[in-house]
């Protein structure tokens, strides 16, 4: 799956006055490519304490294009791709919050923070801010340069790959719970670690692991009717068997086909190498209620209410997935468009 690091530095306080951006793509366990971009803000507002921390300043700016152009160069490698920010929470409010103040659609992706992978794959440390992590694996780079920082936070996914014995950073979901965040067109869902730190991996025998799940979660990947990928992840407690599908409907915390298909044990569209695990699935299916299947909760809303998420309150316990085609439906298309 194409991976990319990205970082932003805003000229103040507000999310959508991104004025730089930096990326930094992995391949076969490397990074491979390095970009860095200077934006025009819409509103030319700098806050001092922004440019004591960056070093941009309105003159550095004031001739770049402003961010759709900018982000318009990136857009195809960022739709559909996995994408790793440090305190993925900032960043990826920054491209929303910016695209928002454009009136244009976000791309559809994934992300991972890995300030939440450090956390949980290495709790010795006393700091998982980026510069303390890259400094504890001795990553040199400039911090607040926004390439630089992007080339960091893609070492230390790469260094957590390795570390847990998988060679591709999107795998990392096969060894920890970690549940991707997901950015859809008008949605967006954060990215969250479930507390399955080293220590809990190593008592992996216990009955009971730390973060009072019964045993580790099974992880599947499928295909979709439309060829896109989803991820599905089935967590077992005493009377419960939880799960979640990276699609649409799963996005929005209602049931979806990808999970019936699994439970029914067809294996057709399974992508992931563990047919195995599926009469596991079925076992632990047995006389536990089913989520969301079995009680569907109310649908999830992000706290900002300005990321709308596609679905009433009152969804059915079966839904379709709405499969989009995780393509940036056209680069400069507003919301009116649709
Ligand atoms: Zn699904």
């Amino acid at each position: 799956m194409r991976t990319l690091a990205i970082d932003f530095e805003t000229a103040n306080e507000e999310r959508r006055s991104a004025c730089a951006i930096g990326l930094a793509w992995i391949e076969n366990g490397a990074v491979v490519r390095r970009e860095h971009r200077l934006i025009r803000p819409k509103e030319m507002r700098f806050n001092s304490h922004n440019i004591r921390v960056h070093g941009i300043r309105p003159e550095d700016v004031c001739d770049k294009p402003e961010f759709p152009e900018v982000l318009s160069e990136f857009l195809p490698d960022i739709s559909g791709a996995l994408i790793l920010a440090h305190n993925a929470g900032f960043d990826i409010e920054v491209l929303c919050a910016t695209l928002r103040e454009y009136r244009q659609l976000f791309p559809e992706f994934g992300f991972y923070c890995t300030m939440d992978i450090s956390r949980c794959l290495w709790p010795e440390l006393a700091s998982v801010s980026l510069d303390s992590v890259a400094r504890h694996f001795g990553i040199q780079f400039q911090h607040h340069d926004p390439a630089e920082d992007a080339f960091a936070c893609a070492q230390i996914a790469i260094f957590a790959a390795k570390d847990l014995g998988v060679s591709e950073v999107f795998d990392i979901s096969t060894k920890i719970s970690i549940q991707p965040g997901i950015v859809g067109i008008d949605s967006f869902s954060p990215c969250s670690v479930s507390g399955i730190s080293r220590r809990a991996r190593n008592l992996k025998n216990s009955p009971i692991l730390s973060s009072g799940y019964l045993e580790d979660a099974l992880c599947f990947s499928i295909k979709g009717s439309t060829g896109n990928i989803y991820e599905i992840t089935a967590r077992r407690t005493a009377n419960q068997l939880r799960t979640t599908c990276t699609c649409q409907a799963g996005q929005n915390r209602t049931w979806c086909k990808h999970r019936t298909a699994l439970l029914d044990g067809d294996v057709s569209n399974l992508l992931s190498e563990n047919a195995s695990d599926i009469k596991k699935l079925a076992e632990w299916a047995v006389g536990v209620e089913v989520e969301p299947r079995d009680s569907p909760r109310r649908v999830w809303r992000h706290r900002s209410s300005n990321f709308g998420v596609q679905g009433g309150p009152n969804a059915p316990t079966a839904v379709e997935p709405q499969e989009s085609s995780m393509q940036f439906p056209v680069a400069g298309k507003t919301d009116a468009d649709l």
